[in-house]
């Protein structure tokens, strides 16, 4: 027993793998203390032989036990060493952080410019009846304005909707009646959104794009509230230095109607190709609201008057960013959008 205590305290206490095989010799080698004194059995009366025989058999193998689950222990700290080997000042792998797109970010540049102005923002169904798109803003069924706007239909066949009434809206000016329609005046409103039409795409045509319309209608309201909040709108988005003149232009929608041109941000008004050589690039179609479109929607022409426009927020993204292509805002390449 005295053996046995021995051997294990030592086997406890062994550092490492070198130690245990030392102890191993020690106790049980050829000369070990253990082999030695089993050796010394012969001398102990025949009787007592077979007890002292078991117990000397039982001391060699927890000295054996001992020895091999201090090893195997040895093997698991060195194992778990090596997994721990990692140089933690190392610098790591940044992970890549998306951000928004571009039209994202002229969307959020848009709607915060026209609050400050208090306008609303609004949004809008881009499946759209034929009479939101169209009937309600003074283009009846027959009106030629209809074959400018090569316009999508939603197949009905299998409906009981007439033919031709479900569209892809051709123009964000849908949402005029909504609006009129749901709100009572005074209503000042954005509504930014994707618009179709059946258009051979280009580097300066989708089939679709984005267009930020809006409206204001109130008491007194006139052309020259239109030509500023025009004016401030551009020159807010594309910066002060931004010239803008108005030419006459006629919408069914509207009566008097313009469209507003903007000094090329390429060539800063001087001409280039972009331009072709105009220094001026068209940027938004707007006008008073009709009178028809004011009545068709419940409100009195005698009392109030109102404006609305129509910008192409796609166009105005490209000549922000002097982009030469449109077909790029709806590219998915890294390369292009992570250079906004
Ligand atoms: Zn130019």
């Amino acid at each position: 027993m005295q053996i046995k205590n021995s051997a294990l305290s030592l086997v406890i206490d062994a550092i490492n793998q070198k130690e245990l095989e030392e102890l191993r010799l020690q106790f049980l080698g050829r000369s070990g203390k253990l082999t030695l004194a089993i050796k010394e059995i012969v001398k102990v009366p025949i009787e007592k032989r077979p007890e002292v025989g078991q117990l000397a058999n039982e001391v060699k193998r927890a000295i054996e036990e001992a020895i091999e689950q201090k090893i195997s222990n040895f093997k698991f700290q060195i194992s778990n060493q090596k997994k721990e080997s990692i140089d933690k000042t190392t610098p790591g792998i940044k992970p890549k952080i998306g951000h928004p797109h571009p039209m994202t970010l002229a969307l959020y540049d848009v709607v915060e410019i026209f609050k400050k102005i208090g306008f609303q923002t609004a949004d809008g169904p881009e499946i759209e009846t034929d009479y939101y798109n169209f009937e309600i803003l003074n283009i009846p069924k027959d009106h030629p304005a209809r074959d400018a706007q090569q316009t999508l239909y939603i197949d009905t066949r299998d409906s009981k909707t007439n033919p031709g009434e479900i569209i892809l809206r051709t123009h964000g000016s849908n949402m005029q009646g909504r609006i009129m329609k749901k709100i009572d005046h005074p209503v000042r409103a954005i509504y930014p959104g994707k618009v179709f039409r059946y258009e051979q795409v280009d580097a300066s045509h989708g089939f679709e794009f984005w267009q930020l319309e809006g409206l204001a209608v109130d008491k007194n309201l006139t052309m020259t509230n239109l030509l500023g909040t025009m004016s401030y709108a551009l020159k807010e988005f594309f910066g002060l230095d931004t010239q803008v003149k108005f030419v006459c232009h006629n919408f069914p929608f509207v009566e008097p109607g313009a469209e507003a041109y903007m000094s090329c941000t390429v060539c800063k008004g001087k001409g280039c190709s972009f331009c072709k050589q105009l220094g001026w690039v068209e940027i938004l179609g707007c006008g008073m609201i009709h009178r028809n479109v004011l009545k068709a929607v419940g409100y009195d022409p005698q009392k109030v008057s109102g404006f609305a426009w129509g910008m192409g927020l796609s166009r105005m993204i490209i000549l922000r960013y002097q982009m030469d292509d449109l077909r790029l805002l709806t590219n998915p390449d890294l390369r292009i959008l992570e250079q906004f």
